[in-house]
């Protein structure tokens, strides 16, 4: 395998829905990683997928009147086709009802029944349909699932247990000798405590009724049970690879959306340890997104959908209001008003008027090729450096806050010089050179962030020997009102 490796995972989607800007938000947020480490010559793997196995599968299949297979192959395609959309550059995408997991997922669950990790025991307790999961008594809110609003069924049936309690002490251990195995450092400490207070067995298997419609992978030599929800979906990090793909080289992040942190973080590596392979080098996870302060949800219908926001406001525009307006980690809020005022400020008056205006004045000109001004040289150096740093720290929003700084540098020296009154040559073209230089680096910079917007203007300017050449950058956001 070649030196340099990054492998960086989003979750696999449920496919019971189309994306909304929740998952839009987790995805670029991967993808922005994988541009910026592409860029620095890496060779970089980098999957997102479909979760297809799960009974919410057959049920909106059902509701939806198609036949599984068909249903399942159509909601795969709008996901594979959204991230098209939205530029993200994934290198690979896995459906978990692929052959190549399905054999992964039985080698795996093999390995946890070599290490002696899977008994079987008869499970009773109240699960909620919603959640594919237990739910406790003490949860429940007049009798409901909070979140589903459903009453949990009481089940009681034999599963296949995987004994987590055992990893407790080694999980500590193994958070203790790497402190950045979680980002941000506020969720690591909340995974910790969790494991500190101790550990219960998991159940890894259902009980597969025989009126129901067989889905699922079935538990090898027993097929009256189904592999369950996170014994067959975590697994999907390693079938992309392949299990010696993944000892020579297992995921350096797994990007997740809070609300699975502790799955990634605790249940994962445990079935690593017991499967005798390697762990991740980071689970980096980001807050919830909400709708004018409303939780989005499929039965709200609130759900905002990021192929609307592009359409209406560009693709790159969606990428940068995401990733501006929510520090990662934390919890955030999209509305309308905030998305038009973000792109009015920052996109239409901010980056867009600066290139406007440098190429504008440039264009007459042939400018060739010198050593800047310091302080341009020094305005572009503290952005790169600023970049490199928040985005090693996952700090999007600090990362492009540093970009645009450069961009306010470069409007207050057009104003300040009053370039376009500038009548002397010489003086007048090594400003616009500075200019220039510093529209190029801000776009390298942005090719993570905005990959389109930093190609339309790089293309504008051309450099031919020591000759540069640029080309008037018109409307590259248009202002909305
Ligand atoms: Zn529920």
């Amino acid at each position: 395998m070649p030196a340099g490796r990054f492998y960086i995972t989003t979750p696999i989607y449920y496919v019971n829905d189309k994306p909304h800007i929740g998952h839009a938000y987790t995805t670029i947020a991967a993808d922005t990683l994988a541009r910026w480490r592409e860029a620095r010559g890496e060779d970089v793997l980098f999957l997102t997928g479909t979760d297809e196995n799960s009974q919410k599968t057959v049920e909106a299949a059902k509701k939806s009147g198609e036949e599984i297979h068909r249903y399942t192959d159509r909601l795969a395609e709008l996901w594979q086709s959204t991230w098209v959309k939205l530029g993200i550059s994934n290198t690979d995408f896995i459906r978990t009802t692929e052959e190549r997991h399905i054999a992964t997922v039985k080698d795996f669950w093999g390995r946890l029944e070599a290490a002696g990790d899977l008994y079987k025991d008869r499970y009773e307790g109240l699960y909620c349909k919603g959640h594919e999961a237990f739910i406790k008594e003490d949860e429940l809110v007049n009798g409901l699932c909070p979140e589903h609003k459903t009453k949990p069924e009481l089940v009681s049936e034999e599963n296949y247990f995987f004994r987590l309690s055992k990893y407790q002490a080694q999980l500590l251990d193994f958070y203790a000798t790497h402190e950045d195995f979680v980002a941000p450092a506020n969720r690591f400490n909340e995974v910790k405590s969790f494991v500190e207070r101790g550990l219960e067995d998991v159940s890894f298997s259902r009980e597969l009724k025989p009126d129901a419609e067989p889905w699922g992978i079935p538990v090898p030599k027993d097929p009256g049970q189904a592999i369950y929800v996170w014994a067959d979906a975590l697994v999907n990090y390693i079938s992309a690879v392949g299990i010696e793909g993944w000892e020579e080289h297992p995921a350096d992040i797994h990007a997740v959306g809070k609300d699975i942190l502790r799955f990634h973080a605790v249940i994962w590596p445990a079935m690593l340890m017991s499967a005798g392979l390697p762990l991740p080098g980071q689970v980096i996870a980001n807050g919830f997104i909400t709708a004018n302060g409303v939780k989005m949800s499929k039965s709200l219908g609130n759900g905002v959908d990021p192929l609307d926001l592009a359409a209406r406001y560009g693709v790159d525009a969606t990428r940068y209001f995401l990733l501006r307006e929510i520090p990662y980690g934390e919890d955030g809020d999209f509305s309308e008003e905030k998305m038009k005022e973000r792109y009015n400020a920052d996109l239409a008056n901010g980056l867009g008027n600066f290139a406007a205006r440098v190429s504008t004045l440039a264009e007459k000109e042939m400018l060739k090729n010198s050593e800047m001004d310091v302080d341009f040289k020094k305005t572009i150096a503290d952005m790169d450096r600023a970049v490199r740093e928040k985005l090693g720290a996952f700090k999007f929003n600090e990362a492009l806050a540093a970009i645009w700084s450069a961009i306010s540098f470069g409007d207050r020296y057009v104003n300040e010089k009053k370039v376009w009154e500038i009548k002397n040559p010489g003086e007048r073209s090594r400003a616009l050179f500075n200019l220039v230089s510093l529209l190029e680096s801000v776009a390298a910079t942005l090719a993570s962030f905005m990959p389109e917007t930093s190609k339309k203007i790089t293309a504008a300017i051309e450099r031919n020997g020591d000759e540069i050449k640029v080309k008037k950058i018109e409307a590259l956001f248009p202002r909305i009102s």
